[in-house]
């Protein structure tokens, strides 16, 4: 027997194998972004500090999905490589590390796209366009018609997790609908065909968004209420002094509410608990004022941004390195990518020569 057709990620050379408690073997994660612009603090608590903590256990692939940033933002391809080495500075300092996770930029991997071709006749226009997180985005951008290939991106999703073997995909719970359609995808595919891709399984990610700095449910770099991970001190200080808090709250003496507060949320998530527990006991009070809270507030995010500032400065110097690991990343997957294209042409017979 083939041992490689029975264990599809024996040939893979993963670096971990991590049991769940039934038994279960997971080894590698599949997560990324796309390239559309700098990085937010909504990025940190979402994604970024949680794979920081998942690299050192699972065989970390972090994909800069440039493809799906033409989704929506094909009328500016001249911005891609910027955004790539963009967001490839803000991984590194955040602690992304090239020794523990392997960073790819997608369209570098043409195989990701031939194999999302075969995936899409296994998925209704339908099903796509009653998919809830579709239908959620399309609103949001306002979209009335949506072109094919932002219609089909689960499905190129599917192909970007499936191509290098990933068992895991760190989501937030408006994903888990994507990685649903994922698994069906897979099953089928693996019915049809005789396959062993792996179904992927989603690691969900505990965190509720971060508002926006205007007290918008989510931060976001279209919404224009962001802190951005490469803002500097003096930019992080003056978006602080402008965010929403309190409208009731006149004079500093006033008692305030800090449930309703964007900058109690903010200390909640960026402050120790002392000044968290201190800070909703004084507004409650009106023994603080606005004005010192969000002081105290900036000097908390400044803490954590201090450390990914001495990373950005060390790399923004040397940006040859910067494409040089992209460039490794690349081709260590693309070899992943061409393996498991071979063994899904082989299973489908189409490998005619
Ligand atoms: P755009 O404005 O181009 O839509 P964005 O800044 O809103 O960009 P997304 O591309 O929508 O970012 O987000 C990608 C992923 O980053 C999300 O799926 C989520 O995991 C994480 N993320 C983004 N914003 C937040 C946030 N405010 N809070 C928590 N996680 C976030
Ligand atoms: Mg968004």
């Amino acid at each position: 027997m083939d041992n490689n057709k029975q264990n599809p990620a024996a040939a893979s050379g993963f670096k971990f194998e991590n049991p769940d408690a039934a038994g279960k073997i997971y080894r590698r994660i599949l997560t990324g972004d796309r390239p559309t612009g700098p990085l937010h603090l909504g990025h940190y608590c979402g994604s970024l500090k949680n794979r920081v903590a998942l690299q050192d256990k699972y065989d970390t692939f972090i994909l800069i999905a440039d493809i799906q940033a033409l989704t929506t933002n094909f009328d500016h391809p001249e911005l891609l490589k910027q955004n790539i080495f963009q967001v490839a500075l803000d991984y590194l300092a955040v602690g992304i590390t090239p020794e523990k996770s392997t960073i790819i930029i997608q369209s570098m991997i043409p195989e990701i796209a031939e194999l999302t071709i075969f995936f899409s006749m296994f998925i209704s226009i339908n099903a796509l366009k009653h998919n809830p997180t579709i239908k959620t985005e399309a609103k949001e951008r306002g979209y009335k018609e949506l072109n094919y290939g932002f219609l089909g991106y689960p499905v190129s999703q599917t192909a970007d997790i499936t191509i290098f073997k990933a068992d895991l995909v760190p989501v937030g719970i408006d994903q888990l609908p994507h990685i649903e359609l994922s698994r069906k995808i897979v099953r089928r595919f693996n019915e049809l065909y005789g396959s062993t891709l792996i179904e992927p399984e989603a690691l969900l990610s505990e965190f509720p968004k971060l508002i926006g700095l205007d007290g918008n449910l989510k931060m976001s770099k279209s919404y224009g209420n962001a802190i951005f991970l490469s803002d500097d001190f003096d930019t992080v200080k003056s978006k602080i002094r402008t965010a929403l808090t309190d409208k009731s709250r006149i004079h500093p003496s006033d008692p305030g509410h800090p449930d309703i507060c964007t900058i109690f949320s903010y200390h909640k998530t960026f402050s120790n608990i002392d000044l968290t527990k201190n800070t909703e006991n004084d507004c409650i009070n009106g023994s603080i004022g606005c004005v010192q809270c969000k002081n105290n507030l900036f000097e908390s995010i400044k803490n954590i941004l201090i450390p990914m500032n001495e990373k950005r400065q060390y790399y923004k110097e040397r940006a040859s390195e910067i494409w040089d690991i992209l460039l490794t990343g690349t081709n260590k997957a693309k070899k992943i990518a061409e393996e498991t294209l071979r063994e899904v042409k082989n299973d489908m017979k189409i490998n005619y020569f």
